[in-house]
């Protein structure tokens, strides 16, 4: 029997699990700030849907979904990414016909099948947003302002934006064959992949991960300089609006999004020194997409960012917030004969709110105190003989190890103040 979890994949067992609380708290409640609420997408769906969705020609679609037939013969993916699924749900609940724009966010897992390293596994998760009807170029900056302030309530203050326009579907036809003109004659020295699709997707070829690539195209036409004149007063509203917001960012000739449902801003934001995989999150502007997966026009925008090269940041640069995890009150059981009563009084605790635990092997008195250490407790109080027949508890100050006595009617308010 294999006890291995599959290659990419990995548990996060406890205390590890309250940094995901604390950063998936922080997400949540930043993105609802600005207005989001929260989306739920099955985590597979049919194939077809990514296939259109995301595109065939991207490696993504292409190397990396883990496709199955279920009992039926339905060829099913789990799903590589959400903008995708968001669409769908959004045609398929007719939301397109209520009051737009919609702001969606969501949180979950993801699959690719990609080769594992540092930030990379095959089941990992993603926090995004999407926004689905308006094209105005405050809701571009407005997304990225978002990923921004996460970054800064997170104590990420060292980021590099990368941003661009991919245009229109109109403008980039007028560019692609500029840029095939350019490719043709050094063809012969980009790369097999990049060899094979230049005709079909050029755009590749710009954010392909040969180097060499590069600079065999050296000197290309820029999509920047090719916009029509919508697309560019696009382009510098959404710039200058980040710039009247104090966000800082670099213009990239070479960030594209190939498919021609991608429309206008491109953007994809590094934290230098998380190492090879530094993108933390990416996004843009999808204005053909709920089209494409075959609803009526409709803008969109959004991103999505990975949740464990964020926890990777926190943990290189020291963040890490673990949150409060641990117990408040461990109930230590002095003799076997009160059990029943320690028991009794773990309830009570946990009636009045209290976290409370105890006891369950018949472990000696040291041995309870060490696993009360162990599960975070906070305080433990002692029952036995004494107390019984006392009518006080000892209460035990497990950070600093001071005992006192208090009577056991007023314990569950005297603990409540002892905890805040
Ligand atoms: P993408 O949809 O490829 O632009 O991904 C958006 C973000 O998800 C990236 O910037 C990464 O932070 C994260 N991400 C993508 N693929 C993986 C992966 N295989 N493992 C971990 N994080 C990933």
């Amino acid at each position: 029997m294999e006890t291995k979890a599959p290659r990419g994949t990995y548990d996060i067992l406890p205390p590890d699990s309250a940094a995901w609380h604390y950063l998936e708290g922080v997400l949540r409640s930043t993105a609802e700030l600005y207005g989001y609420q929260e989306i739920r997408t099955p985590m597979f769906e049919h194939t077809e849907l990514f296939e259109r969705g995301v595109g065939t020609s991207t490696d993504v679609v292409s190397k990396e979904m883990y496709t199955f037939f279920d009992r039926s013969k339905r060829s099913l993916t789990l799903r590589p990414e959400n903008t995708a699924s968001c669409a769908r749900a959004f045609i398929e609940h007719r939301v397109y016909s209520g009051m737009l724009p919609v702001k969606w966010y969501y949180i979950g897992p993801m699959f690719r099948y990609d080769r594992p390293q540092t930030g990379r596994f095959r089941q990992f998760n993603q926090f995004g947003v999407e926004v689905f009807g308006s094209r105005s170029p405050y809701l571009d900056a407005e997304v990225i302002i978002l990923l921004v302030d996460i970054l800064s309530n997170l104590g990420l203050m060292e980021y590099e934006l990368h941003l661009n326009s991919v245009g229109c579907p109109k403008c980039r036809e007028v560019y692609r064959e500029k840029l095939i003109e350019h490719i043709t004659p050094v063809k012969d020295s980009l790369c097999e992949d990049c060899n094979q699709r230049y005709l079909i997707n050029p755009l590749r070829v710009l954010d392909c991960k040969q180097a060499s690539c590069h600079q065999v195209i050296e000197g290309y036409p820029t999509l920047a300089a090719n916009l029509c004149d919508s697309c560019q007063q696009h382009y510098s509203q959404v710039q200058s609006i980040l710039e009247s917001n104090g966000v800082d960012f670099t213009h990239d000739d070479n960030l594209v999004r190939g498919l021609d449902y991608y429309t206008n801003t491109a953007f994809e934001i590094h934290i230098p020194g998380i190492g090879a995989q530094s993108a933390v999150g990416g996004g843009g502007r999808y204005d053909g997409l709920v089209e494409e997966c075959g609803g009526p026009a409709t803008p969109g925008v959004g991103f999505a960012m990975g949740l464990e090269r964020l926890l990777l940041a926190l943990n290189l640069l020291n963040l890490q917030q673990t949150g409060k995890n641990g117990l408040d009150v461990f109930v230590i059981t002095a003799g076997d004969q009160f059990e029943e009563l320690s028991f009794q009084v773990v309830q009570e605790l946990r009636t009045a709110g209290i976290k409370a635990a105890k006891d369950h092997n018949g472990r000696a008195l040291k041995a309870q105190m060490k696993y009360a250490d162990r599960l975070g407790a906070a305080l433990a109080i002692i029952i036995g003989e004494d107390e019984v027949k006392s009518g006080q508890l000892t209460l035990r100050n497990m950070g600093t190890g001071e005992q006192q006595s208090l009577a056991a009617v007023d314990a569950i308010d005297r603990i409540k103040e002892m905890l805040v």
